[in-house]
């Protein structure tokens, strides 16, 4: 059986300046945020706040400066992510650009690419948005049927993405799309376009989730012309390429802390006369999130190291969703006999929102049963 190699965690640079820092600016930036809006985590956007983060100089903050970066370690970056979540801050605006669409830039596209659309996205002013899923292909990815065709100077586009988060804000979505003539397999012939989302032929409909927000959307794609340096990396290639971008998404604190803010919106409630079965469960989560909080940072240092660690980063992602599951439905089998100070309602605002919207957590970027396979064949249990 194949083990999965977790250790030896990286070695943390000092990071307690940065750290100080970005609370400081969190304390004052988000000091009318309540806590129901905090709950929204990393789904919440606000192109202000994405703006004032860029300022600061992090958003892309592991990318060279020649590119608007700030030539950071993965590790800093990990710190500010941890930051960021923990305060429940809206930072879905420029959060896949960050997370993964400028690391693909930064492997795949041209020199003039790079240079026209890192600083702007560093600066938090031009948003990203993933489209990968589509009707009748999620889990099965290499279903997909949405077909770039060659032309003069660059590809027509023609089909339909779905659940594709922040469309509605974004100015670019990377779309995988087949550009093979028709005999490939399944995974061959696939390639990946950024998408002008401004575009003549692209219409972006938002969703309304079963909470009521709407931040994810349908994206149509009707003739569109892409030129052909908006292609990343080589035609057909893209089943490699999209997996290997897999990683970037299933393994960061993301996949843990979001829940969080109601944990710590439970702390700053105990006191003396506290109940003792809740003074427990808060031991419980902290130790789940400590070990949850290993188990990323091996990853992150992994893929920091070139690694391909898809298999880890799914173990993290898996154990990680279903700890955010349960930090919800446990504070609810407590809820009527803990007596938590509540006055202005918020802590039973953003719990009665966690419990509805963290359905969904182990369905965005790769669902449970599906992760589970990975983890079984990679364990070389299937
Ligand atoms: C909040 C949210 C945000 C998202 N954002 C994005 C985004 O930005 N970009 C993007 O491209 N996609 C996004 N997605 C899509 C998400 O990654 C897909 O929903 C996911 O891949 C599932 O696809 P599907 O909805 O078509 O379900 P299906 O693939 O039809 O799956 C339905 C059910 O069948 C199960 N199933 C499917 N295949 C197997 C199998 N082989 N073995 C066992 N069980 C299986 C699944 O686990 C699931 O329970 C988002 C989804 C959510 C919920």
């Amino acid at each position: 059986m194949t083990s999965i190699d977790l250790a030896p965690l990286p070695t943390m640079p000092d990071c307690r300046a940065l750290r100080q820092d970005v609370r400081d600016f969190l304390a004052h930036a988000l000091a009318d945020r309540a806590l129901p809006a905090r709950a929204r985590s990393w789904s919440a956007a606000d192109p202000a706040f994405s703006r004032a983060l860029g300022g600061k100089g992090w958003i892309g903050m592991t990318w060279p400066s020649a590119y608007g970066g700030g030539d950071a370690s993965a590790l800093e970056r990990y710190v500010l992510v941890e930051e960021l979540l923990a305060a429940g801050a809206p930072v879905a605006a420029h959060w896949f650009g960050d997370r993964q669409s400028g690391a693909m830039l930064l492997r795949y596209a041209s020199e003039a690419v790079k240079a026209a659309l890192l600083p702007r996205m560093a600066a938090g002013d031009l948003y990203f948005c993933i489209g990968m899923s589509e009707p009748g292909a999620g889990s099965d990815l290499a279903a997909i049927r949405t077909r770039a065709t060659p032309v003069d100077g660059g590809w027509r586009v023609n089909g339909a993405k779905i659940w594709t988060s922040g469309a509605h804000l974004a100015h670019l979505m990377i779309a995988l799309v087949r550009t093979g003539d028709g005999t490939d397999t399944r995974h061959d012939g696939l390639s990946q376009l950024i998408v002008d989302l401004k575009a003549p032929g692209v219409t972006v409909r938002p969703i309304v989730d079963q909470m009521g927000d709407s931040h994810f959307c349908e994206v149509f794609l009707d003739d569109v012309f892409v030129p052909a340096d908006m292609l990343l990396g080589t035609p057909g290639d893209g089943w490699r390429q999209v997996n290997a971008e897999l990683a970037l998404e299933r393994s960061g604190p993301e996949r843990y802390l979001s829940s969080y803010p109601l944990i710590e919106a439970v702390i700053a409630a105990l006191d003396d006369t506290a109940d003792e079965a809740l003074v427990a469960q808060v031991g419980h989560w902290a130790a789940q999130l400590w070990t949850l909080r290993q188990m990323s940072l091996s990853v992150a240092g992994k893929l920091a190291a070139g690694d391909d660690p898809m298999l880890e980063a799914s173990l993290v992602k898996e154990v990680g969703a279903r700890f955010e599951q349960e930090v919800p439905r446990a504070l609810q089998a407590v809820w009527d006999g803990t007596g938590l100070a509540d006055a202005d309602g918020a802590l039973h605002e953003a719990l009665h929102f966690l419990l509805g919207a963290s359905a969904c957590f182990s369905l965005r970027g790769g669902t449970r049963e599906v992760l589970r396979g990975i983890i079984a064949r990679g364990l070389g249990l299937r």
